[in-house]
């Protein structure tokens, strides 16, 4: 499709501007295909001008530049927007390149000192890159004693971090409740990310649901809504299927918050249990104008190993009621296995790689595609071989050990979609412009001016064949990380990244996607005072001294009244003590129970069901089959 006369000439040429034919207005033109724009539905054969990286023209005249990409017979769509994405090392963003991935962040573990971390990639990646504050690095902060310092506290780093966090044999992070004040040093971190450009806030709750409170979770997103920013969240319960921790209650945690601060939210890989509940709450939320949303991934199996408690017998076959033989498949033999097979490998190789099916996948996955606002995001992992060596650019793709959807997924999507009927403009907007469209509605710039095939927008682009164009990554053993076919071109910011279906090397074109720094931060402690004062009726005489008994646990000593308790029994001095360390920003009001208080006095491990080193990957272990789906899919 690229002209090689025209290059062979450029590069007999020594002045490289003298090879642009005559009237070469354009850096780049794409010539006559099919440009879709779901913004505005259009939807037409096209040529597209490209100049300084900005699409500057869409039109029917014959126009000429510096390079040019016959796209007959293609789709011209805007690049695809991922935003969970921890495959970030090179070889993962080059393969996400081929699925048409022009934007790849992470909104799920974020970073940390994200000045720093901008600063580090400017110039230096072949995708567009942004991130958001991880409320998990800055409990690491406070409840594991981290440092956490430099540009590459963020994936695919991040399992580092949790290794050197679990070292002392408790995740604090993960486990550890937070006092008032601890509470607020996280809140306060996660400000700083923001002022200093973070697209919101990244939230694990699902791996920390032991430690983070709700009041904690309700702070943390009150942190994004002070700047208008999200919070992106794989939320409590994921991807429970028991009651009383189904996974759509830990959405409406996450679902309250956002409405009640009026701040945007987004739900990460909603592909499980629940998912149609989640779908439709968030739906109601956005006819009332909040700006709500969830992600998927079109991927009917998640991986894991033999050792993960989620598919051993009492959780396999008695909770969730699959059989081995149809659900546990071993990429290695390439077939399932019996459960004698599985108690084997699960007794003598533990760390051995399985694929868990979920049968109810099969019925989800195609109305997943016909969901609006429902955005795909791979959540693909790091890059690494079998024996977990990280992938360099060059490395092979057949060396990729790990799901496949680090690879695949926007091809899938596409694929499936097309099988299933499903118009493509509504598949475009799923893989970019409800993405564009979210993101920038916070205020955005860099996501205002993507996601559309239009006039004046960045010229962030994907062109594939809408007929061909599918995934080749699959779960058996050396496919995992093949790439996709049907893309042959991608461009970043007006430069040709992907070029009859081969990524350039060397080529950086990715630009910044964030927030400009601010002079200074929104912090706002939580105190009981504050609280007291917005929330409780003045009266005369006093009930209690705010100032001097309540948030101040030494002179609160032994000045405990009638009054005081009947207002807020946990004011007693003894539990101040226990809770509240000394400072500005102690809030006797939220002190917990008594009897919980010994609890946090200390570590405390979590919960089986939910560990954080769960081997299999939690986000895509299956629920359980649903009766009301089947009954609403039949309708
Ligand atoms: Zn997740
Ligand atoms: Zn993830």
């Amino acid at each position: 499709m690229y002209s090689a006369l025209k290059l062979g000439l450029c590069l007999a040429t020594i002045l490289l501007a003298a090879c642009a034919p005559p009237n070469a207005d354009y850096d780049v033109v794409i010539l006559g295909g099919r440009v879709m724009d779901p913004e505005t539905n259009f939807d037409a054969v096209r040529n597209v001008g490209i100049k300084n990286g900005r699409i500057v023209a869409i039109t029917e005249e014959s126009i000429a530049g510096t390079q040019t990409i016959d796209a007959s017979g293609h789709v011209v769509s805007p690049g695809f927007i991922d935003t969970e994405q921890h495959g970030l090392g090179p070889w993962g963003i080059k393969v996400n390149l081929r699925d048409g991935v022009t934007t790849q962040m992470d909104f799920e573990v974020g970073a940390a000192n994200i000045a720093e971390w901008y600063a580090a990639r400017q110039g230096k990646m072949q995708a567009n890159f942004g991130t958001v504050v991880g409320q998990e690095f800055a409990r690491m902060r406070i409840h594991d004693g981290l440092k956490l310092e430099g540009p590459n506290v963020s994936m695919p780093h991040f399992f580092d971090y949790r290794a050197e966090a679990a070292k002392d044999g408790v995740d604090g992070w993960s486990v550890s409740r937070s006092s008032v004040e601890q509470m607020n040093e996280i809140t306060r971190i996660l400000d700083e990310g923001l002022r200093q450009g973070a697209i919101g806030v990244g939230s694990t709750i699902g791996y920390a649901q032991k430690g983070i409170t709700t009041y904690e979770m309700f702070e943390a997103q009150r942190a994004a809504a002070r700047y208008g920013r999200l919070t992106a969240v794989h939320h409590r319960f994921h991807p429970s299927a028991a009651t009383p921790t189904e996974a759509p209650t830990g959405v409406n945690e996450v679902l309250v918050n956002a409405m009640v601060l009026k701040a945007p939210l987004q739900v990460h890989h909603d592909n499980d249990y629940g998912w149609w509940e989640n779908q439709e709450k968030l739906a109601l939320a956005r006819e009332q104008g909040h700006n709500v949303w969830a992600t998927y991934y079109p991927w009917i199996a998640g991986s894991g190993n033999y050792g993960a408690s989620v598919v051993a017998p009492d959780t396999w076959e008695k909770a969730m009621g699959y059989k081995y033989e149809e659900t546990i498949y071993d990429p290695q033999l390439d077939r399932y296995v019996t459960k004698k097979e599985f108690l084997e490998f699960k007794k003598n190789e533990p760390g051995r790689t399985l694929i868990a099916y979920s049968p109810p996948r099969k019925q989800w996955l195609p109305e997943w595609t016909k969901v609006e606002h429902f955005v795909i995001a791979g959540d693909g992992m790091p890059g690494l071989d079998i024996k977990g060596n990280r992938l360099g650019w060059d490395a092979p793709y057949e060396d990729f050990a790990g799901h496949p959807r680090a690879a695949g997924t926007h091809a899938t999507a596409l694929r499936v979609a097309r099988e299933n009927g499903v118009p493509l403009m509504h598949t475009i907007g799923q893989l970019s412009y409800w993405s564009a469209k979210h993101i920038g509605d916070t205020g955005l710039k860099a996501m205002q001016e993507r996601g559309r095939m239009q006039e004046g927008m960045v010229a962030d682009i994907a062109i594939f064949d809408p007929q061909k164009v599918t995934e080749h990554a699959t779960f058996k053993g050396g496919t995992n990380g093949l790439p996709s076919t049907g893309i042959p071109y991608v461009l970043v910011n007006g430069t040709i990244v992907v070029r009859d279906s081969k990524v350039l090397k060397d080529v950086y074109p990715g630009q910044p996607i964030r927030f400009p720094i601010e002079e200074t931060g929104r912090f706002v402690a939580a105190t009981g005072e504050s609280w007291l004062k917005t929330y409780t009726i003045k009266t005369n005489p006093p009930t209690i001294d705010i100032e001097d008994s309540v948030l101040n646990p030494d002179e609160a000593k032994g000045a405990t009244t009638g009054a005081q308790s009947s207002l807020a029994p946990e004011t007693r001095p003894e539990q101040h003590k226990v809770t509240i360390a000394k400072g500005e920003s102690a809030g006797g009001l939220f002190v917990r129970e008594p009897e919980a208080l010994a609890e946090i006095a200390g570590h405390s491990h979590g919960d089986d069901d939910f560990r954080p080193h769960e081997p299999i990957d939690a986000h895509s272990i299956p629920g359980r089959r649903d009766d009301q789906f089947a009954m609403t899919a039949t309708d």
